[in-house]
Protein backbone atom coordinates (compact mmCIF):
# COMPACT_ATOMS: atom_id res chain seq x y z
CA UNK A 1 0.00 0.00 0.00
CA UNK A 2 1.43 3.49 -0.84
CA UNK A 3 -1.44 5.80 -0.56
CA UNK A 4 -0.65 8.19 2.34
CA UNK A 5 -2.69 8.05 5.00
CA UNK A 6 -2.20 10.85 6.65
CA UNK A 7 -3.36 13.06 3.25
CA UNK A 8 -6.06 15.20 3.53
CA UNK A 9 -9.56 14.99 1.26
CA UNK A 10 -11.88 17.73 0.79
CA UNK A 11 -15.35 16.71 -1.04
CA UNK A 12 -17.76 19.38 -2.41
CA UNK A 13 -21.49 17.60 -2.27
CA UNK A 14 -22.44 14.96 0.70
CA UNK A 15 -25.18 13.42 -2.09
CA UNK A 16 -24.79 10.16 -2.49
CA UNK A 17 -21.17 10.44 -4.17
CA UNK A 18 -19.91 12.19 -1.42
CA UNK A 19 -20.77 9.69 0.86
CA UNK A 20 -19.94 6.87 -1.28
CA UNK A 21 -16.34 8.64 -1.37
CA UNK A 22 -16.21 8.62 2.39
CA UNK A 23 -17.94 5.23 2.68
CA UNK A 24 -14.41 4.46 0.32
CA UNK A 25 -12.18 6.35 1.70
CA UNK A 26 -12.69 6.50 5.82
CA UNK A 27 -11.59 3.45 6.35
CA UNK A 28 -7.92 3.75 4.47
CA UNK A 29 -7.28 6.61 7.64
CA UNK A 30 -7.77 9.66 5.48
CA UNK A 31 -9.19 12.91 6.69
CA UNK A 32 -12.41 13.20 4.94
CA UNK A 33 -14.26 16.82 4.52
CA UNK A 34 -17.66 17.06 3.25
CA UNK A 35 -19.04 20.24 2.05
CA UNK A 36 -22.67 20.23 1.49
CA UNK A 37 -24.89 23.08 1.14
CA UNK A 38 -27.88 21.48 2.84
CA UNK A 39 -29.08 21.14 5.91
CA UNK A 40 -28.50 17.72 7.76
CA UNK A 41 -31.21 15.41 7.90
CA UNK A 42 -33.78 16.79 10.50
CA UNK A 43 -34.05 13.51 12.47
CA UNK A 44 -32.97 10.00 12.88
CA UNK A 45 -36.78 8.62 11.94
CA UNK A 46 -37.76 7.61 8.33
CA UNK A 47 -40.68 9.11 8.85
CA UNK A 48 -39.64 12.33 9.53
CA UNK A 49 -36.70 12.74 7.19
CA UNK A 50 -39.00 11.86 3.72
CA UNK A 51 -41.56 14.13 5.27
CA UNK A 52 -39.04 17.59 6.26
CA UNK A 53 -35.72 17.15 4.81
CA UNK A 54 -35.09 19.70 2.34
CA UNK A 55 -32.34 19.01 -0.02
CA UNK A 56 -32.40 21.71 -2.80
CA UNK A 57 -29.09 20.39 -3.84
CA UNK A 58 -30.54 17.09 -5.02
CA UNK A 59 -34.29 17.84 -6.71
CA UNK A 60 -34.33 14.06 -7.27
CA UNK A 61 -34.57 13.27 -3.74
CA UNK A 62 -38.50 12.51 -3.53
CA UNK A 63 -38.18 10.44 -6.81
CA UNK A 64 -38.14 6.36 -6.56
CA UNK A 65 -34.58 5.10 -6.49
CA UNK A 66 -33.92 1.67 -6.46
CA UNK A 67 -30.01 0.94 -5.40
CA UNK A 68 -29.22 -2.00 -7.93
CA UNK A 69 -27.60 -5.26 -7.45
CA UNK A 70 -23.96 -3.34 -7.64
CA UNK A 71 -24.41 -0.93 -5.62
CA UNK A 72 -25.88 -3.69 -2.89
CA UNK A 73 -22.63 -5.78 -3.78
CA UNK A 74 -19.95 -3.39 -3.03
CA UNK A 75 -21.93 -2.26 0.40
CA UNK A 76 -21.84 -6.04 1.07
CA UNK A 77 -17.97 -6.61 0.36
CA UNK A 78 -16.73 -3.72 2.01
CA UNK A 79 -19.05 -2.18 4.53
CA UNK A 80 -21.34 -5.13 5.89
CA UNK A 81 -22.17 -3.00 8.79
CA UNK A 82 -23.70 -0.99 6.87
CA UNK A 83 -25.92 -3.42 5.25
CA UNK A 84 -27.17 -3.83 8.78
CA UNK A 85 -28.23 -0.41 9.86
CA UNK A 86 -30.09 -0.29 6.33
CA UNK A 87 -32.21 -3.76 7.06
CA UNK A 88 -32.64 -1.98 11.09
CA UNK A 89 -33.58 1.47 9.25
CA UNK A 90 -36.49 -0.45 7.31
CA UNK A 91 -34.69 -0.66 3.56
CA UNK A 92 -35.32 -4.39 2.27
CA UNK A 93 -33.77 -6.74 -0.05
CA UNK A 94 -35.09 -7.86 -2.89
CA UNK A 95 -34.08 -10.70 -3.95
CA UNK A 96 -33.85 -12.69 -7.74
CA UNK A 97 -36.11 -15.06 -6.97
CA UNK A 98 -38.56 -12.51 -6.11
CA UNK A 99 -38.80 -10.59 -9.57
CA UNK A 100 -38.76 -14.19 -11.74
CA UNK A 101 -41.66 -13.97 -14.86
CA UNK A 102 -44.45 -16.47 -14.11
CA UNK A 103 -43.23 -18.18 -17.15
CA UNK A 104 -39.94 -19.68 -15.64
CA UNK A 105 -40.56 -19.70 -11.58
CA UNK A 106 -42.11 -23.61 -11.87
CA UNK A 107 -37.96 -24.44 -13.49
CA UNK A 108 -36.30 -21.96 -11.78
CA UNK A 109 -33.50 -23.57 -9.56
CA UNK A 110 -31.33 -21.31 -7.49
CA UNK A 111 -27.43 -20.82 -8.53
CA UNK A 112 -25.75 -19.53 -4.96
CA UNK A 113 -24.69 -16.61 -7.31
CA UNK A 114 -28.13 -15.46 -7.87
CA UNK A 115 -27.46 -13.92 -4.14
CA UNK A 116 -25.57 -11.40 -5.94
CA UNK A 117 -28.87 -9.96 -7.46
CA UNK A 118 -30.46 -8.47 -4.47
CA UNK A 119 -31.34 -5.31 -5.17
CA UNK A 120 -31.62 -2.74 -2.01
CA UNK A 121 -35.11 -1.54 -1.77
CA UNK A 122 -35.63 2.05 0.15
CA UNK A 123 -36.64 5.42 -0.31
CA UNK A 124 -33.64 7.63 -1.41
CA UNK A 125 -34.17 9.68 1.93
CA UNK A 126 -33.63 6.50 4.40
CA UNK A 127 -30.93 5.49 2.32
CA UNK A 128 -29.00 8.71 2.70
CA UNK A 129 -30.00 9.13 6.33
CA UNK A 130 -28.28 5.87 7.03
CA UNK A 131 -25.42 6.44 4.99
CA UNK A 132 -24.44 9.46 6.61
CA UNK A 133 -25.00 8.73 9.90
CA UNK A 134 -22.62 5.17 9.40
CA UNK A 135 -19.92 7.43 7.41
CA UNK A 136 -20.13 10.43 10.25
CA UNK A 137 -19.22 7.88 12.74
CA UNK A 138 -16.18 7.31 11.51
CA UNK A 139 -13.83 9.86 13.60
CA UNK A 140 -12.00 10.67 10.66
CA UNK A 141 -15.13 11.99 8.54
CA UNK A 142 -16.65 15.38 9.12
CA UNK A 143 -19.83 16.60 6.98
CA UNK A 144 -20.34 20.31 7.00
CA UNK A 145 -23.71 21.01 6.43
CA UNK A 146 -25.03 24.47 5.23
CA UNK A 147 -21.87 25.25 3.67
CA UNK A 148 -21.77 26.50 0.11
CA UNK A 149 -19.15 25.64 -2.13
CA UNK A 150 -18.33 29.06 -3.66
CA UNK A 151 -14.91 28.42 -5.64
CA UNK A 152 -12.19 25.87 -6.60
CA UNK A 153 -9.04 27.19 -5.17
CA UNK A 154 -6.58 25.70 -7.82
CA UNK A 155 -2.62 26.82 -8.75
CA UNK A 156 -0.81 26.58 -12.29
CA UNK A 157 2.66 25.68 -11.73
CA UNK A 158 5.89 27.15 -14.44
CA UNK A 159 5.28 24.01 -16.85
CA UNK A 160 1.55 25.07 -16.78
CA UNK A 161 0.14 21.91 -14.33
CA UNK A 162 -3.09 22.84 -12.88
CA UNK A 163 -3.12 21.27 -9.17
CA UNK A 164 -6.11 21.30 -7.46
CA UNK A 165 -5.57 22.49 -3.72
CA UNK A 166 -9.21 22.99 -1.97
CA UNK A 167 -12.71 24.96 -2.32
CA UNK A 168 -13.37 28.80 -0.96
CA UNK A 169 -16.71 28.67 0.87
CA UNK A 170 -19.49 31.65 1.41
CA UNK A 171 -18.01 33.72 3.82
CA UNK A 172 -14.73 33.82 2.22
CA UNK A 173 -13.28 30.90 4.45
CA UNK A 174 -10.66 28.33 2.32
CA UNK A 175 -10.81 24.82 2.73
CA UNK A 176 -7.47 23.20 1.79
CA UNK A 177 -6.70 20.17 1.39
CA UNK A 178 -4.55 17.10 -0.58
CA UNK A 179 -7.16 15.39 -2.51
CA UNK A 180 -10.04 18.21 -4.28
CA UNK A 181 -13.20 15.84 -5.14
CA UNK A 182 -16.15 17.07 -6.88
CA UNK A 183 -19.25 15.15 -5.94
CA UNK A 184 -21.75 18.00 -6.84
CA UNK A 185 -24.00 16.09 -8.79
CA UNK A 186 -25.18 16.68 -12.08
CA UNK A 187 -25.26 20.31 -11.46
CA UNK A 188 -22.25 20.45 -9.98
CA UNK A 189 -20.88 24.28 -10.47
CA UNK A 190 -17.51 22.84 -10.42
CA UNK A 191 -17.93 22.68 -14.29
CA UNK A 192 -17.78 26.19 -14.53
CA UNK A 193 -14.94 26.61 -12.03
CA UNK A 194 -12.47 24.81 -14.15
CA UNK A 195 -13.26 26.13 -17.28
CA UNK A 196 -12.28 29.54 -15.63
CA UNK A 197 -8.96 27.61 -14.08
CA UNK A 198 -8.56 27.14 -18.13
CA UNK A 199 -9.26 23.60 -17.61
CA UNK A 200 -10.79 22.08 -20.82
CA UNK A 201 -13.00 18.94 -19.86
CA UNK A 202 -14.27 17.17 -22.48
CA UNK A 203 -17.63 15.73 -22.52
CA UNK A 204 -20.35 14.19 -24.35
CA UNK A 205 -24.30 13.76 -23.64
CA UNK A 206 -27.41 13.38 -24.93
CA UNK A 207 -31.08 14.18 -23.49
CA UNK A 208 -33.14 11.26 -22.18
CA UNK A 209 -36.05 12.47 -24.14
CA UNK A 210 -38.36 11.66 -21.16
CA UNK A 211 -39.45 13.46 -18.19
CA UNK A 212 -40.09 11.38 -14.78
CA UNK A 213 -43.33 11.44 -12.56
CA UNK A 214 -43.34 9.95 -9.11
CA UNK A 215 -45.97 9.54 -6.42
CA UNK A 216 -45.64 7.69 -2.79
CA UNK A 217 -47.36 5.38 -0.98
CA UNK A 218 -48.06 3.90 2.25
CA UNK A 219 -49.42 0.26 2.71
CA UNK A 220 -52.79 0.71 4.90
CA UNK A 221 -52.44 -1.07 8.22
CA UNK A 222 -52.12 -5.08 7.95
CA UNK A 223 -51.32 -4.71 4.57
CA UNK A 224 -48.37 -5.21 1.76
CA UNK A 225 -46.67 -6.29 -1.72
CA UNK A 226 -49.44 -7.45 -3.72
CA UNK A 227 -49.19 -10.88 -4.74
CA UNK A 228 -47.24 -11.21 -8.23
CA UNK A 229 -49.59 -12.02 -10.89
CA UNK A 230 -49.03 -12.42 -14.78
CA UNK A 231 -49.01 -8.67 -14.60
CA UNK A 232 -45.73 -6.94 -13.95
CA UNK A 233 -45.00 -4.24 -12.24
CA UNK A 234 -42.99 -2.46 -14.40
CA UNK A 235 -43.98 -1.90 -18.35
CA UNK A 236 -43.67 -0.07 -21.33
CA UNK A 237 -46.33 0.97 -23.11
CA UNK A 238 -44.18 3.25 -25.89
CA UNK A 239 -46.19 6.44 -25.14
CA UNK A 240 -45.19 5.51 -21.59
CA UNK A 241 -43.34 3.77 -19.33
CA UNK A 242 -44.10 3.06 -15.58
CA UNK A 243 -42.59 0.77 -12.40
CA UNK A 244 -43.24 0.27 -8.85
CA UNK A 245 -40.69 1.18 -6.57
CA UNK A 246 -40.96 -1.13 -3.55
CA UNK A 247 -39.31 0.51 -0.09
CA UNK A 248 -38.35 0.58 2.95
CA UNK A 249 -40.63 0.85 5.97
CA UNK A 250 -44.53 -0.40 4.24
CA UNK A 251 -43.84 1.90 1.76
CA UNK A 252 -43.68 2.12 -2.25
CA UNK A 253 -43.51 4.73 -5.14
CA UNK A 254 -45.11 4.76 -8.41
CA UNK A 255 -42.80 6.32 -11.19
CA UNK A 256 -44.00 7.31 -14.90
CA UNK A 257 -41.86 8.53 -17.62
CA UNK A 258 -43.59 9.68 -20.43
CA UNK A 259 -41.47 10.88 -23.50
CA UNK A 260 -40.77 14.39 -24.36
CA UNK A 261 -42.20 14.33 -27.91
CA UNK A 262 -45.94 13.10 -25.74
CA UNK A 263 -46.80 17.13 -24.97
CA UNK A 264 -50.88 16.76 -23.57
CA UNK A 265 -49.98 13.65 -21.62
CA UNK A 266 -46.56 15.40 -20.31
CA UNK A 267 -48.46 17.95 -19.12
CA UNK A 268 -51.16 16.21 -17.50
CA UNK A 269 -49.67 13.63 -15.35
CA UNK A 270 -48.78 15.62 -13.06
CA UNK A 271 -52.25 15.90 -11.90
CA UNK A 272 -52.73 13.25 -9.46
CA UNK A 273 -56.46 12.63 -10.42
CA UNK A 274 -54.94 11.78 -13.54
CA UNK A 275 -52.01 9.95 -12.30
CA UNK A 276 -54.41 7.74 -10.21
CA UNK A 277 -56.74 7.09 -13.58
CA UNK A 278 -53.53 5.91 -15.07
CA UNK A 279 -53.06 3.42 -12.65
CA UNK A 280 -56.32 2.38 -12.46
CA UNK A 281 -55.96 0.70 -16.48
CA UNK A 282 -52.35 -0.62 -15.47
CA UNK A 283 -53.27 -3.59 -14.08
CA UNK A 284 -49.67 -4.24 -12.94
CA UNK A 285 -49.78 -0.88 -10.93
CA UNK A 286 -53.89 -1.03 -9.85
CA UNK A 287 -52.89 -3.94 -8.06
CA UNK A 288 -50.76 -1.61 -5.76
CA UNK A 289 -52.29 1.74 -5.79
CA UNK A 290 -55.67 -0.28 -4.84
CA UNK A 291 -57.20 2.23 -1.96
CA UNK A 292 -57.78 -1.27 -0.30
CA UNK A 293 -54.09 -1.93 -0.28
CA UNK A 294 -52.44 1.47 -0.10
CA UNK A 295 -53.16 5.70 0.16
CA UNK A 296 -50.74 8.12 -1.60
CA UNK A 297 -48.51 9.84 1.12
CA UNK A 298 -47.62 12.35 -1.77
CA UNK A 299 -48.13 14.67 -4.63
CA UNK A 300 -46.67 13.79 -7.88
CA UNK A 301 -43.30 15.07 -8.11
CA UNK A 302 -42.12 15.41 -11.67
CA UNK A 303 -38.53 16.03 -12.89
CA UNK A 304 -37.29 17.24 -16.60
CA UNK A 305 -33.32 17.95 -17.67
CA UNK A 306 -32.79 13.98 -17.61
CA UNK A 307 -28.88 14.49 -19.39
CA UNK A 308 -26.84 11.41 -20.29
CA UNK A 309 -23.59 12.86 -20.21
CA UNK A 310 -19.95 11.42 -20.24
CA UNK A 311 -17.00 14.04 -18.89
CA UNK A 312 -12.82 12.12 -19.62
CA UNK A 313 -11.16 14.11 -16.77
CA UNK A 314 -8.07 12.85 -18.41
CA UNK A 315 -8.41 12.82 -22.17
CA UNK A 316 -5.64 10.60 -24.09
CA UNK A 317 -4.43 10.14 -21.04
CA UNK A 318 -3.88 13.63 -19.63
CA UNK A 319 -5.21 15.04 -16.58
CA UNK A 320 -6.62 18.30 -16.93
CA UNK A 321 -5.76 19.12 -13.24
CA UNK A 322 -4.10 16.90 -10.88
CA UNK A 323 -5.58 15.77 -7.25
CA UNK A 324 -8.77 16.77 -8.87
CA UNK A 325 -11.30 13.52 -8.81
CA UNK A 326 -14.87 13.84 -10.02
CA UNK A 327 -17.50 11.45 -8.41
CA UNK A 328 -20.80 10.17 -9.05
CA UNK A 329 -23.12 12.23 -11.79
CA UNK A 330 -20.51 15.52 -11.64
CA UNK A 331 -18.10 13.11 -13.98
CA UNK A 332 -21.05 10.58 -15.25
CA UNK A 333 -25.05 11.34 -15.59
CA UNK A 334 -27.26 8.36 -16.26
CA UNK A 335 -30.78 8.03 -17.78
CA UNK A 336 -32.65 7.34 -14.18
CA UNK A 337 -34.95 4.78 -15.76
CA UNK A 338 -32.02 2.30 -15.37
CA UNK A 339 -31.36 2.93 -11.68
CA UNK A 340 -27.24 3.18 -11.77
CA UNK A 341 -26.34 6.18 -10.92
CA UNK A 342 -25.46 5.31 -7.48
CA UNK A 343 -24.20 2.13 -8.68
CA UNK A 344 -22.01 4.32 -10.68
CA UNK A 345 -21.16 6.64 -8.16
CA UNK A 346 -20.23 3.65 -5.63
CA UNK A 347 -18.02 1.86 -8.03
CA UNK A 348 -16.13 4.82 -9.25
CA UNK A 349 -15.69 5.86 -5.37
CA UNK A 350 -14.17 2.55 -4.71
CA UNK A 351 -12.27 2.41 -8.00
CA UNK A 352 -10.84 5.62 -6.53
CA UNK A 353 -9.55 4.66 -3.48
CA UNK A 354 -8.04 2.06 -5.13
CA UNK A 355 -6.29 3.99 -7.60
CA UNK A 356 -4.97 6.57 -4.83
CA UNK A 357 -3.46 2.96 -2.78
CA UNK A 358 -1.25 2.54 -5.64
CA UNK A 359 0.32 5.11 -6.81
CA UNK A 360 1.12 8.38 -5.12
CA UNK A 361 2.18 10.11 -8.33
CA UNK A 362 -0.63 12.61 -9.10
CA UNK A 363 -0.55 12.28 -13.20
CA UNK A 364 -0.87 8.36 -12.78
CA UNK A 365 -3.41 8.71 -10.45
CA UNK A 366 -5.49 10.59 -12.50
CA UNK A 367 -5.16 8.82 -15.74
CA UNK A 368 -5.20 5.08 -14.07
CA UNK A 369 -8.91 6.66 -12.14
CA UNK A 370 -9.64 8.16 -15.66
CA UNK A 371 -8.76 4.92 -17.52
CA UNK A 372 -10.88 2.05 -14.91
CA UNK A 373 -13.93 4.25 -14.85
CA UNK A 374 -14.04 4.18 -18.51
CA UNK A 375 -13.11 0.65 -18.69
CA UNK A 376 -15.72 -0.61 -16.51
CA UNK A 377 -18.75 1.73 -16.75
CA UNK A 378 -18.54 3.14 -20.23
CA UNK A 379 -19.84 -0.42 -21.89
CA UNK A 380 -23.10 0.03 -19.91
CA UNK A 381 -23.38 4.22 -20.26
CA UNK A 382 -22.91 3.10 -24.41
CA UNK A 383 -26.14 0.25 -24.43
CA UNK A 384 -27.85 2.77 -22.30
CA UNK A 385 -27.23 5.36 -24.95
CA UNK A 386 -28.20 2.88 -27.73
CA UNK A 387 -31.46 2.08 -25.99
CA UNK A 388 -32.15 5.49 -25.50
CA UNK A 389 -32.16 6.07 -28.79
CA UNK A 390 -34.60 3.47 -30.22
CA UNK A 391 -37.02 4.85 -27.27
CA UNK A 392 -37.14 8.05 -28.45
CA UNK A 393 -37.39 7.27 -32.06
CA UNK A 394 -40.19 4.64 -31.02
CA UNK A 395 -42.19 7.36 -29.10
CA UNK A 396 -42.08 9.93 -31.71
CA UNK A 397 -42.89 7.44 -34.66
CA UNK A 398 -46.22 5.92 -31.87
CA UNK A 399 -47.48 9.90 -32.66
CA UNK A 400 -47.42 9.45 -36.38
CA UNK A 401 -50.27 7.93 -37.97
CA UNK A 402 -48.69 7.00 -41.33
CA UNK A 403 -45.75 5.56 -40.36
CA UNK A 404 -44.63 2.36 -41.47
CA UNK A 405 -41.83 1.10 -40.39
CA UNK A 406 -38.90 -0.61 -42.76
CA UNK A 407 -38.52 -4.16 -43.53
CA UNK A 408 -35.07 -3.88 -41.33
CA UNK A 409 -37.32 -2.38 -38.25
CA UNK A 410 -39.54 -5.00 -38.53
CA UNK A 411 -37.36 -8.09 -39.11
CA UNK A 412 -35.09 -6.47 -35.59
CA UNK A 413 -38.93 -6.33 -34.14
CA UNK A 414 -39.69 -9.51 -34.41
CA UNK A 415 -35.99 -11.31 -33.23
CA UNK A 416 -36.70 -8.94 -29.90
CA UNK A 417 -40.40 -9.61 -29.37
CA UNK A 418 -40.81 -12.98 -31.08
CA UNK A 419 -37.17 -14.54 -30.08
CA UNK A 420 -35.14 -12.63 -27.26
CA UNK A 421 -38.40 -11.74 -25.18
CA UNK A 422 -39.53 -15.55 -25.32
CA UNK A 423 -36.63 -17.33 -24.71
CA UNK A 424 -35.81 -14.60 -22.03
CA UNK A 425 -39.25 -15.53 -20.60
CA UNK A 426 -39.17 -19.49 -21.62
CA UNK A 427 -35.50 -19.85 -19.61
CA UNK A 428 -34.50 -19.26 -16.65
CA UNK A 429 -30.58 -19.26 -17.59
CA UNK A 430 -31.11 -16.67 -20.04
CA UNK A 431 -33.14 -14.73 -17.80
CA UNK A 432 -30.49 -15.09 -15.31
CA UNK A 433 -27.75 -14.01 -17.66
CA UNK A 434 -30.04 -11.10 -19.10
CA UNK A 435 -30.12 -9.75 -15.41
CA UNK A 436 -26.84 -10.01 -14.57
CA UNK A 437 -25.82 -7.64 -17.09
CA UNK A 438 -28.76 -5.21 -15.66
CA UNK A 439 -27.31 -5.36 -12.61
CA UNK A 440 -23.92 -4.57 -14.40
CA UNK A 441 -22.33 -7.64 -12.99
CA UNK A 442 -21.42 -8.58 -16.23
CA UNK A 443 -20.90 -6.90 -19.62
CA UNK A 444 -24.21 -5.52 -20.98
CA UNK A 445 -24.77 -7.63 -24.33
CA UNK A 446 -22.43 -10.76 -23.74
CA UNK A 447 -24.91 -12.77 -22.73
CA UNK A 448 -27.22 -12.48 -26.03
CA UNK A 449 -23.86 -13.37 -28.04
CA UNK A 450 -23.10 -16.64 -26.75
CA UNK A 451 -24.44 -19.44 -29.07
CA UNK A 452 -26.34 -21.19 -26.54
CA UNK A 453 -28.50 -18.24 -25.92
CA UNK A 454 -28.57 -17.65 -29.97
CA UNK A 455 -29.98 -21.06 -30.48
CA UNK A 456 -32.41 -20.46 -27.93
CA UNK A 457 -33.87 -17.39 -29.46
CA UNK A 458 -33.73 -18.75 -33.08
CA UNK A 459 -35.93 -22.09 -32.20
CA UNK A 460 -38.65 -19.45 -30.09
CA UNK A 461 -38.61 -17.69 -33.39
CA UNK A 462 -39.08 -20.89 -35.20
CA UNK A 463 -41.49 -22.62 -32.93
CA UNK A 464 -43.61 -19.39 -34.00
CA UNK A 465 -45.99 -17.41 -32.05
CA UNK A 466 -49.18 -19.48 -31.52
CA UNK A 467 -46.23 -22.40 -30.48
CA UNK A 468 -45.10 -19.68 -28.16
CA UNK A 469 -48.33 -17.84 -27.03
CA UNK A 470 -47.50 -18.93 -23.15
CA UNK A 471 -43.98 -17.02 -22.96
CA UNK A 472 -45.62 -13.82 -24.31
CA UNK A 473 -46.42 -11.11 -21.35
CA UNK A 474 -49.62 -9.88 -21.05
CA UNK A 475 -50.32 -6.44 -22.71
CA UNK A 476 -49.06 -4.13 -19.80
CA UNK A 477 -51.80 -1.95 -20.30
CA UNK A 478 -54.41 0.26 -23.41
CA UNK A 479 -53.00 1.44 -26.40
CA UNK A 480 -52.54 5.18 -26.29
CA UNK A 481 -55.38 5.88 -28.58
CA UNK A 482 -57.47 4.61 -25.94
CA UNK A 483 -56.10 5.83 -23.30
CA UNK A 484 -55.87 9.15 -24.06
CA UNK A 485 -59.60 8.86 -24.87
CA UNK A 486 -59.83 7.59 -21.24
CA UNK A 487 -58.10 10.93 -19.76
CA UNK A 488 -59.61 12.84 -22.03
CA UNK A 489 -56.09 13.87 -23.88
CA UNK A 490 -56.14 14.96 -27.12
CA UNK A 491 -54.21 11.73 -29.02
CA UNK A 492 -53.06 14.16 -32.11
CA UNK A 493 -49.54 15.75 -32.33
CA UNK A 494 -47.47 18.79 -34.37
CA UNK A 495 -45.73 16.27 -36.07
CA UNK A 496 -44.51 18.97 -38.63
CA UNK A 497 -43.05 20.65 -35.27
CA UNK A 498 -41.23 17.25 -34.48
CA UNK A 499 -40.42 16.35 -37.81
CA UNK A 500 -36.73 17.50 -37.69
CA UNK A 501 -35.73 14.99 -34.55
CA UNK A 502 -37.89 12.09 -35.91
CA UNK A 503 -36.58 11.39 -39.07
CA UNK A 504 -34.25 8.50 -38.23
CA UNK A 505 -36.16 4.88 -38.28
CA UNK A 506 -36.94 2.99 -35.18
CA UNK A 507 -34.67 0.53 -34.15
CA UNK A 508 -36.31 -1.74 -31.44
CA UNK A 509 -33.84 -1.99 -28.42
CA UNK A 510 -32.74 -5.14 -27.59
CA UNK A 511 -34.22 -5.30 -24.16
CA UNK A 512 -36.38 -7.22 -24.04
CA UNK A 513 -39.96 -5.95 -22.21
CA UNK A 514 -40.17 -5.19 -18.54
CA UNK A 515 -36.49 -6.47 -18.16
CA UNK A 516 -36.70 -3.94 -15.03
CA UNK A 517 -35.07 -1.13 -16.56
CA UNK A 518 -36.45 1.10 -13.90
CA UNK A 519 -34.33 -0.99 -11.23
C1 LIG B 1 -35.48 11.32 -11.24
C2 LIG B 1 -34.26 10.52 -10.91
C3 LIG B 1 -34.39 9.20 -10.48
C4 LIG B 1 -33.25 8.44 -10.21
N1 LIG B 1 -33.39 7.13 -9.85
C5 LIG B 1 -32.28 6.40 -9.58
C6 LIG B 1 -32.39 5.04 -9.17
O1 LIG B 1 -33.46 4.45 -9.13
N2 LIG B 1 -31.24 4.39 -8.85
C7 LIG B 1 -30.01 4.97 -8.94
O2 LIG B 1 -29.01 4.32 -8.66
N3 LIG B 1 -29.89 6.23 -9.35
C8 LIG B 1 -30.98 6.96 -9.66
N4 LIG B 1 -30.85 8.26 -10.05
C9 LIG B 1 -29.51 8.84 -10.16
C10 LIG B 1 -29.01 9.27 -8.79
O3 LIG B 1 -29.93 10.13 -8.18
C11 LIG B 1 -27.68 9.96 -8.96
O4 LIG B 1 -26.86 9.21 -9.81
C12 LIG B 1 -26.97 10.15 -7.63
O5 LIG B 1 -27.70 10.97 -6.79
C13 LIG B 1 -25.60 10.76 -7.89
O6 LIG B 1 -25.05 11.17 -6.69
P1 LIG B 1 -24.22 12.55 -6.62
O7 LIG B 1 -23.72 12.61 -5.25
O8 LIG B 1 -23.31 12.63 -7.77
O9 LIG B 1 -25.30 13.68 -6.82
P2 LIG B 1 -26.39 14.15 -5.76
O10 LIG B 1 -26.89 12.99 -5.03
O11 LIG B 1 -27.34 14.98 -6.54
O12 LIG B 1 -25.59 15.04 -4.72
C14 LIG B 1 -24.90 16.21 -5.06
C15 LIG B 1 -24.71 16.97 -3.76
O13 LIG B 1 -23.87 18.09 -3.97
C16 LIG B 1 -24.39 19.17 -3.22
N5 LIG B 1 -23.90 20.43 -3.81
C17 LIG B 1 -24.04 20.82 -5.11
N6 LIG B 1 -23.48 22.05 -5.27
C18 LIG B 1 -22.97 22.40 -4.07
C19 LIG B 1 -22.26 23.55 -3.61
N7 LIG B 1 -21.96 24.57 -4.43
N8 LIG B 1 -21.88 23.60 -2.32
C20 LIG B 1 -22.15 22.56 -1.47
N9 LIG B 1 -22.83 21.48 -1.86
C21 LIG B 1 -23.23 21.38 -3.14
C22 LIG B 1 -25.89 19.01 -3.34
O14 LIG B 1 -26.60 19.71 -2.34
C23 LIG B 1 -26.02 17.50 -3.22
O15 LIG B 1 -26.18 17.11 -1.89
C24 LIG B 1 -31.97 9.02 -10.35
C25 LIG B 1 -31.85 10.34 -10.78
C26 LIG B 1 -32.97 11.08 -11.06
C27 LIG B 1 -32.79 12.49 -11.56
Amino acid sequence: MTGDRSESVVVLGAGIAGLCVALALAPTGRRITLLERDAPPPADDAEAVFDGWRRRGASQLRHSHAFLAKMRQVIAAEHPALLQALGAAGARDLRFADGLPETIKARYRPDPADAEMTIIVSRRTTMEMVIRRYVEASPNVAIRSEVFVQALVSERDVGGVLTARGFRVEGGETVLADLVIDAGGRRSPAEDWLADAGAVVPETGEDCKILYYTRFYAFEPGQSDPPRSRYAATGDLGYLKFAVFPADNSTFSVTMAAPEVEEALRAAVVDPQVFDAICVRLPGLAAWTDPVRARPVSKVYGMGDLKSRWREMAPNGRPVILNYFSVGDSLVRTNPLYGRGCSFAAVEAHLLRDVLTETVDPTDRARIYSERVRATLRPFYEDMLTQDRGAARRAEHGLDPNYRPTLRARLMRRFVEDGVSVAVREHPELFRAAMRAFHMLEPPRAWLGTPSAMIKVFIALARGRKANVRFYAPKAGPGRLEMFAALGLPAGADLERLRPVSLARAQPGVAFPGRGEFG
